[in-house]
């Protein structure tokens, strides 16, 4: 699904060297490499702050911390995410409220989202899922008139363009009160084992993330809250630092790869990516639509030797550890004809025409094939 072997190839100079001056330093934990990581990321986002983290799900743990939510305080983000958007909620003991995405685009249906705000809405999850933002705009309207907040689930899109109608351009994570990402090696800006950040624009946030990211202290031996220990050691910001220079590059080979598979997958019964007006796409994931047999399609691709994902297989809703909930299946239909019908290619900065023909190719023979049986 992806190639981080060529892909380290590629930059592996920069890195080697990054990661040797680290073990130089000995500075493993906050060292100058996460400092420097830091503060380009910031500058990259426009972000006021950027806290790194262990993870994408501590991430998304902390900012909920943060907002001093109350026991039983509802949170809303969509059931066609991963788990991890969720997981955190409950693990916090507050309640996930789900509601449906967009059957086209698989992002929040931010249209359906009053319906679900109750007196216990606190906050909402926007998930920018596969690359490319929700209609964040809305989302942050409804949100001002609920008093809500808001935070965006960005582990699948950084780098991407949110543009608003009045023609500001902001980057994703940077529109919410508060943003999160994972640095899982997939992602788009990957390191080499696991690493997460924070982002906001608002200074009393910042702070707070800041501390309860660090033992709930600011002044050593001295806790304030309680927080978590969560950080991004310095061999990983050492990586991330080389990655985020070509982040941007990397975005653009993606959507070349989208492209030409666009072009060649333009069949009956295929519906290719689509991309919402607001927002640039930095293909997280290359997912399609199958309408017909989509596992016969699957299964077809992993005899020729083509990896493929399914994300995702199951929606949140209908999940063993959620189900406690109340939810059943048909509560969410958009998700759930999707979890059935989703299916998403190699993506990844080193595609190129040859490999890409050959997927095509035998996508086309397995459509033939369904068709015939
Ligand atoms: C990857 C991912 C996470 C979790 O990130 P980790 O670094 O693996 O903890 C959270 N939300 C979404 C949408 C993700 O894709």
């Amino acid at each position: 699904m992806v190639d981080l072997q060529t892909q380290y190839q590629r930059i592996k100079a920069e890195v080697d060297q990054g990661i040797g001056d680290v073990l130089n330093s000995c500075q493993f934990i906050n060292g100058t490499a996460v400092k420097e990581f830091t503060k380009n990321l910031k500058t990259y986002l426009g972000a006021k702050h950027v806290i790194p983290c262990g993870n994408g799900t501590d991430a998304l743990q902390i900012a909920l911390m943060a907002l001093d939510l109350q026991p039983g305080d509802e949170v809303i983000t969509t059931p066609f995410t991963f788990v991890a958007t969720a997981e955190v909620i409950a693990l916090l003991k507050l309640k996930p409220v789900f509601v449906d995405v967009h059957a086209d685009t698989f992002n929040m249906d931010e249209t359906k989202l009053e319906a679900v705000i109750t007196a216990r809405t606190k906050c909402i999850i926007p998930v920018h899922l596969f690359g490319q933002c929700c209609n964040m705009e809305k989302i942050m309207q409804i949100a001002a008139a609920h008093q809500l907040y808001v935070v965006e689930d960005n582990a699948q899109a950084i780098g991407a363009d949110y543009h608003y109608s009045d023609g500001r351009v902001c980057k994703s994570g940077t529109m919410g009160h508060i943003g999160t990402t994972s640095f899982f090696p997939s992602k788009n800006l990957g390191c080499y084992g696991d690493g997460g950040a924070i982002f906001t624009q608002d200074d009393v946030l910042g702070k707070k993330i800041q501390v309860i990211a660090n033992h709930g202290s600011s002044v050593r031996y001295y806790h304030d809250e309680i927080g978590v220990n969560s950080r991004l050691d310095s061999v990983q910001a050492a990586v991330l630092d080389v990655k985020l220079k070509h982040l941007d590059d990397y975005g653009r080979a993606r959507k070349k790869g989208a492209d030409f598979y666009n072009t060649h997958l333009d069949l009956p019964g295929i519906q290719t990516p689509v991309i919402a007006p607001f927002s640039t796409h930095v293909f997280h994931q290359y997912t399609l639509i199958i309408e017909n047999d989509r596992d016969q399609v699957k299964d077809h691709l992993t005899e020729k030797g083509i990896p493929t994902g399914v994300y995702y297989p199951v929606p949140l809703h209908l999940q063993k550890a959620y189900r406690g909930d109340g939810y059943k299946m048909g509560d969410f239909p958009v998700s759930e004809d999707l979890a059935r019908k989703v299916l998403s290619l190699p993506m990844h900065t080193e595609l190129n025409e040859e490999i890409q023909h050959y997927i095509i190719d035998e996508i086309k023979n397995a459509i033939l094939a369904s068709v015939k049986s």
